[in-house]
């Protein structure tokens, strides 16, 4: 594919006046296209959008088991339930964990995930939820990735809508992108994915959104796919965006190969450079334009610095404080507990606004 500086100047045009991004486009982009060139235009679309506001959450994460009997290739999280640090959460360890930050740091989100635990039915999680929101009316439950929401609606005989519309009743509010991670089957072959669960995150997440539950939508690079994949993937989440509008955010993750069969098995030698962070951000950006207005960073795994030049790079949410994440610390990176006034000193200190906002996007405080 030969195309030119000039080119992206088309593609950029293309974003602005709202026409579609096509495949041949976004493999340029990955594969050609200056960075520099990228950011400007990515961040230009970021700041027509949210102007210099950039918000974030106070949330917490809830691991609330790490038996899994899914076993992907690039997860270091999980257990099989034989191990010595298997782990599963009651109810009770659930709640008085999260009492600690809520009453601490006044926390706005939970996102609640787990393993797809065999031993685990449908009660657990209604009667989960359901203390959860009576407990904490003020937290938003982000919950269950598509991976547990297959299953559990499959161990209980009853359809992803009828599960959902049970943990709706019950305290669920959103839903997380996590089970994303390339669409693609031959790439998900290598991730240890069952075959068609890419389609199976894109139609659960299309059963949510017709019954107006918002979730988010993820995608994870850098171990295996190649640009064609995230191309498909980035077009995937668009076209179900335009039907109904139901992703509040997208979230592009780089792969954190430690501890992780991928990186034992030789298929990823190293983690993403910081130049393809920001390449697949400002991609995002350019792609999902006014159409998905929130790109969020993934600070988790790529620290303080990186989530700045993120926000330059066309990112407008910083996403949350994260108390008690687990994931990824199991790849023997060490993640800190980010507070409040660190994410407001990170934001201001290139010159944008901090807003905190809730589980839906809503502004809570402008700082
Ligand atoms: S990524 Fe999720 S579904 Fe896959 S092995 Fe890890 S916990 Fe299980």
């Amino acid at each position: 594919m030969i195309k030119t500086d000039q080119d992206l100047d088309e593609i950029g045009e293309k974003a602005r006046s709202g026409r579609e991004i096509g495949e041949d486009d976004i493999v340029y982009m990955y594969d050609y296209a200056d960075i520099n060139q990228l950011g400007r235009i990515a961040g230009s679309i970021a700041r027509e959008i949210s102007g210099n506001k950039v918000s974030f959450v106070s949330n917490m994460i809830m691991n609330y088991t790490n038996i899994c009997n899914v076993r992907c290739s690039f997860c270091a999280f999980y257990r099989t339930g034989k191990e010595n640090d298997s782990y599963t959460m009651t109810i009770d360890q659930v709640v008085s964990e999260i009492r600690k930050y809520y009453d601490a740091y006044g926390i706005k989100q939970l996102l609640i995930q787990g393993g797809v635990n065999p031993s685990l039915d449908l009660e657990y999680y209604l009667n989960l939820f359901s203390r959860i929101r009576d407990e904490f009316p003020g937290l938003g439950i982000h919950g269950l990735s598509t991976s547990e929401i297959s299953f559990i609606s499959k161990k209980a005989r009853i359809s992803v809508r009828d599960l959902l519309d049970l943990l709706r009743k019950n305290g669920l509010e959103t839903i997380p992108g996590a089970g994303a991670e390339i669409f693609d089957d031959d790439v998900r072959r290598i991730l240890n994915r069952p075959r068609g669960s890419g389609q199976e995150w894109l139609d659960i997440m299309e059963t949510a959104h017709s019954m107006g539950i918002r979730t988010s939508a993820t995608m994870m690079f850098g171990h295996v796919e190649a640009s064609i994949n995230k191309a498909h993937h980035l077009l995937s989440i668009l076209k179900l965006q335009k039907k109904y509008g139901g992703f509040l955010s997208f979230t592009p993750w780089n792969f954190e190969p430690g501890n992780t069969r991928l990186e034992r098995e030789g298929y990823v030698k190293q983690r993403s450079s910081s130049e393809d962070v920001l390449r697949n951000i400002a991609i995002a950006r350019i792609v999902f334009n006014k159409y998905l207005p929130v790109i969020q960073t993934s600070w988790l795994t790529n620290g303080i610095e990186m989530g700045q030049l993120a926000i330059i790079f066309g990112a407008n949410d910083w996403g949350g404080t994260i108390y008690n994440e687990k994931v990824i610390p199991a790849t023997g990176k060490d993640v800190g507990n980010l507070k409040k006034d660190l994410i407001i000193d990170a934001v201001r200190q290139i010159g944008m606004i901090p807003v905190e906002r809730d589980n839906l996007y809503h502004e809570v405080s402008v700082f």
